[in-house]
């Protein structure tokens, strides 16, 4: 990206259309790392002083992305990604459960991250409901409190859906797994300082680079009374909760890019807000939006076209980066689990395309990227006609 680093888009000629997919780093949380990967190479858990600096630079971090959740009771242990965060939650939430709360609660639309984690542990003798959701994406709360009850032992719903952006009601899902003492789950990957974070949550799980932060690092929140059982074992580090030597840089450029995400909340959602109308307005009729329009964080616009090939859509255009879906079901080739549970047909499936955007996109940019997939998408109808 050269001089353009942080802004997602090579010299005006690629346009970065897939923010759900991972964000571009921001230059401040890049130079806040630099110093830790080109001198500062100290073990943050060893007692010297150059041990003592780097464990003092992972708790600024720390308080930063605790700060960026904004929760009490509670702190953040990192991990190395989301995907472990959310493993952690689960596993070691249900092995601390007392044998009669053997279930687990979750929706079909979760990230895989979430539904692969419950399969295995259906393999172990726990029994997993997953519930549906609306044509709009959205669950139906008198359906969540008919599936929650005493043998619950965790509720895992997402809060910013990463394939159609709909935004579920995780406090009143919690509140519900509250009243029949079960912990609530949220995976908040993609609702971290676009969205507020429930207060409600009992483990909140993250990731830094869909915030403008580098790979390799994510983390879980845990409400004091809430701390799962340990996932890794080893060397005792976060409180013997997730041993594993923490990269100072890591935990470092997660830190700063959590630090701007909460100083420029208003900021990025006023220009969320614009982008999605230039957006809608740039791309015309003829296209239909998946899920929820009112409850959704709009820096994701998931659309189809009638009789569209999204696939074909989007080797036609090279140079503007956007997906089928998560970028799991994107390299599979495999219908989205999601557009399936939102009621889909395979052939609307195929026929759907997901836009992400935010910080580093320009409306003039987005604009014109949005008439060029209209335009490419009506020659294919000419095409096929
Ligand atoms: N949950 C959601 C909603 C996501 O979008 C992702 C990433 O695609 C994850 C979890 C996994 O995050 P990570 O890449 O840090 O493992």
């Amino acid at each position: 990206m050269g001089a353009n680093r942080g802004k997602g888009v090579d010299e005006g000629r690629m346009i970065y259309l897939d923010y759900q997919a991972t964000t571009p780093v921001a230059p401040e949380a890049a130079s806040a790392m630099a110093p830790w990967i080109e001198e500062k190479f100290a073990n943050p858990h060893s007692p010297s002083r150059w041990g003592r600096e780097a464990a003092a630079a992972i708790e600024v971090a720390r308080k930063q992305v605790e700060q960026a959740i904004g929760l009490s009771g509670g702190s953040a242990a990192f991990t190395g990604s989301a995907t472990e965060a959310i493993n952690w939650a689960i596993k070691g939430t249900f092995e601390k459960a007392p044998p009669a709360r053997n279930r687990i609660v979750t929706v079909q639309t979760e990230h895989a991250a979430v539904l692969d984690t419950c399969r295995w542990l259906e393999s172990q003798g726990a029994e997993v409901t997953s519930l549906r959701v609306g044509r709009d994406g959205l669950l139906d709360l008198d359906e969540v409190r008919a599936a929650i009850d005493e043998s619950v032992a965790l509720v895992a719903a997402m809060l910013v859906n990463n394939e159609i952006g709909v935004i579920q009601p995780v406090d009143e899902i919690a509140r519900i797994a509250h009243d029949s003492g079960a912990l609530m789950l949220c995976d908040a990957v993609q609702g971290l300082g676009r969205v507020p974070i429930p207060d409600e949550a009992d483990l909140v799980a993250v990731s830094a680079h869909k915030i403008h932060g580098p790979k390799g690092i994510g983390a879980l929140w845990m409400h004091k009374s809430a701390e799962p059982a340990p996932l890794i074992h080893g060397g005792g580090q976060e409180q013997g909760l997730r041993s594993g030597t923490l990269s100072p840089a890591l935990c470092v450029g997660f830190g700063a890019a959590a630090r701007l995400a909460s100083e420029r909340r208003h900021a990025d959602r006023e220009h969320v807000e614009r982008l999605w109308a230039a957006a809608l307005e740039a791309l015309g009729p003829g296209w239909t939006i998946n899920g929820s329009i009112d409850q959704r964080y709009r820096g994701n616009l998931n659309i189809r076209r009638e009789g569209l090939d999204g696939a074909r859509l989007i080797s036609d255009m090279r140079d503007i980066a956007l997906s089928l879906g998560s970028a799991c079901a994107s390299g599979s080739g495999r219908p989205s689990h999601v557009l399936r549970a939102i009621g889909l047909s395979d052939r609307e499936t195929r026929s759907s395309i997901r836009l992400g955007f935010g910080r580093y996109t320009s409306e003039m940019e987005l604009a014109g990227a949005m008439r060029r997939i209209d335009e490419t998408a009506r020659k294919q109808e000419k095409f096929a006609a």
